[in-house]
């Protein structure tokens, strides 16, 4: 995947409303984006498959939407105020500031800087001559502790007490809401909650489009299991395998595009005894696009027994003198930057039999913005009248998303229809309206594949069938 594909992509988003720069009319806001009409069925589509995956679909999981805002004390027993860091270096000629071991990464790889330690990671830009991005001096400050929790304040009155964090990631909503879950749904170990909604980092360099944002979306899950009862190596196999099995299979990112890379023991989180991420092959290198599975113990139960005063022990109903903390396996996605590596792998340039180049976006059907378009041939009143009419019948009939396109010749929509990924296209002609046998028999369309580009004709009595089933 050549470096330009990013460019690429990020001007087709634009072009064709998948994702906008964010503010856009105000000149924007630096590294924030909106995802518009298409961008927004295709991360709704991505993150459907994903709850009908790990929740609908397994009688293990239940679900869980809470608050952003949570009680402060949160943050403390979670380890997040005192080791949420990332390590801050200082340019000291044009002062601009940058994330050190992002630095590190983009010359040493991924591996080597996630196990630097802060107070190695000015000399080894200064070892390795990395220059300032900015100004291209090579002027580095000592590293430093930043915190990467967005501060905000609750309440009319600014002052002590009211000072509240965006929460950085979703998990501890679920951590909290342990008891009232194990009180209310009857559930036995092992068990896990989903969860899908927006965490906030104020990360030092965004960037890479929607990548790295300060404000992003998770779906994460946090499974429970006793581990007197189950190997914890048993438990992170199976997930590893899950997550891989979501991301190639349900979504159909190519597997030569991806990779499992584990932790390295210096690298792991505070909470964590092991950790796989699975990494995309972007434009830029290689990057993690999500935790396969970390296994965080019983840390955050325990950290949050300790802060709240609240026993968070689960008692086996066959042994009721057997009290445990359970210990936890993570799996953690990001949607926004799953739906990027979906953009980046699916978007493909291809020289026709005839010569023209086309653009096309070959999403796996299940994820596509848009199911079929209905293509009038004609812009003649009565041919869009028949047109309009199967669209109501389809989208009547179906939950299936339909465009309705009449600007532009015939191969144009073609095109642009291609560029958003719209697996099937339906025109409707003259043949359909039976007014020109050359064209089909009378209540007959043509329909036309986007990746195989065979066009065949067919009943609109058998087309909803076929669209159901691609
Ligand atoms: P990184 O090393 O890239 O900063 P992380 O290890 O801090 O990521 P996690 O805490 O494991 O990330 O978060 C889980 C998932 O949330 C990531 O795999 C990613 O998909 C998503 N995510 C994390 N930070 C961001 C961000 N700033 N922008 C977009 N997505 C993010």
């Amino acid at each position: 995947m050549p470096a330009s594909t990013l460019d690429q992509l990020v001007s087709l988003c634009k072009r064709r409303g998948f994702i906008f720069p964010g503010s856009d009319i105000y000149g924007g806001l630096a590294n924030t984006w909106d995802y518009g009409p298409l961008g927004v069925e295709l991360k709704n589509r991505v993150k459907k498959e994903w709850w009908k995956t790990f929740v609908h679909k397994r009688p293990d999981m239940v679900g869980l939407d809470a608050s952003i805002l949570m009680n402060p004390r949160v943050w403390e027993a979670s380890g997040h105020v005192s080791n949420f860091n990332d390590p801050l270096v200082d340019c000291k000629n044009c002062k601009e500031r940058f994330r050190g071991d992002k630095l590190l990464e983009e010359k040493l790889g991924v591996e080597a800087a996630a196990v630097l330690k802060l107070d190695q990671v000015q000399p080894m830009l200064v070892a390795e001559k990395i220059p300032c991005p900015a100004c291209g001096k090579v002027a580095w400050t000592e590293a430093k502790k930043f915190n990467l929790m967005f501060k905000t304040q609750q309440g009319v009155i600014e002052g002590e007490g009211s000072d509240i964090y965006l929460r950085p990631e979703t998990a501890q909503g679920i951590f909290v809401n342990f008891k009232n879950i194990l009180d209310t749904m009857r559930l036995r170990l092992p068990f896990g909650v989903a969860q899908i909604g927006k965490a906030f980092r104020n990360e030092i360099t965004p960037g890479n489009f929607t990548f790295r944002t300060r404000e992003f979306e998770q779906m994460e899950i946090e499974y429970f299991f006793d581990p007197e009862k189950q190997k914890w190596e048993d438990i992170f196999a199976t997930w590893k395998k899950d997550s891989w099995n979501f991301i190639v299979e349900t979504l159909g990112v190519a597997k030569k595009n991806l990779r499992l890379r584990d932790h390295e023991k210096d690298e792991l989180s505070h909470y964590s005894k092991g950790t796989t991420d699975i990494e995309y092959k972007f434009p830029w290198g290689w990057g993690e696009l999500c935790a396969a599975a970390a296994y965080r113990t019983d840390f955050d139960l325990t950290q949050h027994e300790k802060f709240s005063g609240q026993e968070l022990k689960y008692t086996d109903p066959d042994q009721p003198d057997h009290k445990i903390i359970p210990h936890v396996m993570e799996p953690s996605f990001g949607s926004d930057r799953i739906t990027l590596a979906v953009l980046l792998d699916t978007y493909t340039e291809e020289t026709l039999a005839n010569g023209e180049t086309r653009i096309v976006m070959k999403f796996d059907p299940k994820i596509a913005p848009v199911d079929c378009a209905i293509l009038p041939l004609s812009k003649k009143e009565h041919l869009i009248a028949k047109a309009q009419d199967l669209y109501k019948k389809i989208t009547q009939e179906t939950d299936l998303v339909v465009d309705f396109d009449v600007t532009g010749s015939i191969g144009k929509r073609y095109r642009r229809q291609d560029e958003i990924g719209t697996p099937k296209c339906i025109t409707v002609d003259f043949g359909t309206l039976g007014e020109d046998e050359k064209q089909g028999e009378k209540d007959t369309v043509t329909i036309r594949d986007r990746d195989t580009l065979k066009q065949e004709r067919l009943p609109i009595s058998e087309l909803i069938r076929r669209l159901a089933k691609p």
